[in-house]
Order: C-alpha cells, then structure tokens, then sequence
C-alpha cells in the first residue's frame, strides 16, 4: 500500500513504525509551516522534509518520497521560483506539491500557475489542493485555470486534483486528470471512498489520509481497502487506488 498524501513533519516518531507495517512507503508534502511566510521560512520547511523527515522515517523502515512547492496557505512575500526550481531537482523528490487554491485571490492563482507550469517543465506530477469551504467553486476554478494554461495533455495526465468529493468527482472525471480521495475524520470515511470507486472504477484515483496537526488518522488507507474489500470491490481496482497509480504517476522506485 502507499499512502499519497500526508505531512510526515507534523507527525510522531511512532506514526512512522505503525506505517511502516503495512506500507511500501508513503509521499509527504509541503504545506504552511510557520508564519512570516518568506522564502527563509520555507527553505527551512523544504530542507527538514528532504533531510530530516526521510532519514526519520527510514529508521523505522518507512520508505518515504517527497513533493516539493508554495502552497496556496503560505506564499512567501519574497515569492522566488528560481530557488523552488533548483529544489525540485533534488534525490527523492517526485513531485510539485502541495499547491493549489485556497481563497482564490490573484495572488494564490498566479502562484499556482506559476507552479503548473514549472511541473511540466520539469515534467513532474502536481498535487493540487481544494478547500474544505466553497470546494465546488474553487475546485471549478482551478480547472479554469488549468485549462487556460494549454498545458499539454501529457502534463494534464500529471495532475492530481486532491481532496475531492462526490460532488467534485464528476467535474474532474471527464478530464484527463487524477483524483486523490483524502479518507479522515473532516474528510471522507472509508465507505464514502467505497462508494466513488463503485460508481467510477479504480482508474485515476488515489487513496490519501493527509495526515497532519489536523485531526487524522494514518490508517485511513488500510481502513478503506479493508471496506473495499469487504464491499466485494475487484481486487485489481483495490491495488489500482491504494499502490499502482501513485506509483505510476510519481514514478516511485519501489
Ligand atoms: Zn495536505
């Protein structure tokens, strides 16, 4: 199993040997560590993950990979692409992640595009966050800003529309692009999870827990193949959701 999405930094040692248990290895992202947001504060951030978190992780047998970028949370004033660039060339990393949108403002959307388009050019996936609040509009929105960019399909194929919802599931599917499906306690159960994939297949979609600060639960993935299974979901779609396409799609050497 690999869980996609969680914020290893923010979670404890014993997180790490329960996970290394039952997963092949897990992608932590960036998000909004500390305020003032500037590119000091964020270095730091980038360099804890790529240093600290994997040999933490390691040490208990958790293989750990990384997604690196601004997220819509934390835009540094002193906003530098040129160091953010150099970041994503680094061991391990597999991704351009967490960004996306949050309040929409003009600032947010030209960081994320910003990000996109350096995804591409660097030919990585992007992890594209949706709030919790106006998820319907903001997830619409940041297909509109997708699609203005002409990014080619290829490019379209790397991204991941995250956190989505029965409700945002339909707008995404007839795209090229993938859904993570975020199962936690504010999120969605493991049965909500069950449901998607009855209805749409295993096909571009990702299993995830986000675990973070935020009330989590670093089990979410194994819970919801546990459901999967006992809901008579194909076993094929189960590996598709929970192992093969983060690995397809992040390139993971495991
Ligand atoms: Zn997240």
């Amino acid at each position: 199993m690999i869980d996609s999405h969680i914020h290893s930094d923010t979670r404890p040692y014993e997180d790490f040997e329960k996970m290394a248990l039952c997963f092949d290895c897990a992608i932590t992202l960036a998000h909004d560590p500390l305020e003032p947001y500037s590119m000091d504060i964020l270095r730091a951030h980038f360099d804890k993950i790529i240093y600290n978190e994997i040999e933490r992780a390691n040490k208990t047998g958790l293989k750990l990979f990384v997604c690196l970028g601004i997220h819509p949370r934390m835009i540094p004033s002193d906003v530098n692409y040129n160091i953010l660039r150099e970041y994503l060339k680094a061991k391990n990393v597999v991704g351009v992640g967490e960004i996306g949108l949050e309040k929409c403002t003009k600032e947010e959307i030209e960081v994320f595009e910003e990000q996109l388009l350096m995804a591409q050019e660097l030919n990585l996936p992007a992890v594209v966050h949706t709030p919790r609040r106006n998820k319907k509009e903001t997830t619409k929105t940041i297909l509109e800003v997708i699609d203005s960019l002409g990014l080619y399909k290829d490019a379209e194929k790397n991204i991941i529309i995250e956190h989505c919802t029965k409700e945002t599931v339909p707008m995404i599917y007839d795209t090229v692009m993938n859904m993570g499906l975020t199962v936690q306690p504010s999120k969605l159960t493991p049965m909500d999870a069950v449901e998607i994939v009855k209805e749409y297949g295993g096909e571009r979609f990702l299993l995830n827990s986000d675990s973070s600060s935020a009330p989590s639960d670093i089990m979410g993935v194994p819970k919801t193949v546990l459901k999967m299974k006992m809901n008579n979901i194909d076993n094929e779609i189960i590996k598709m959701v929970s192992h093969d396409n983060a690995k397809n799609i992040f390139g993971l050497d495991i």
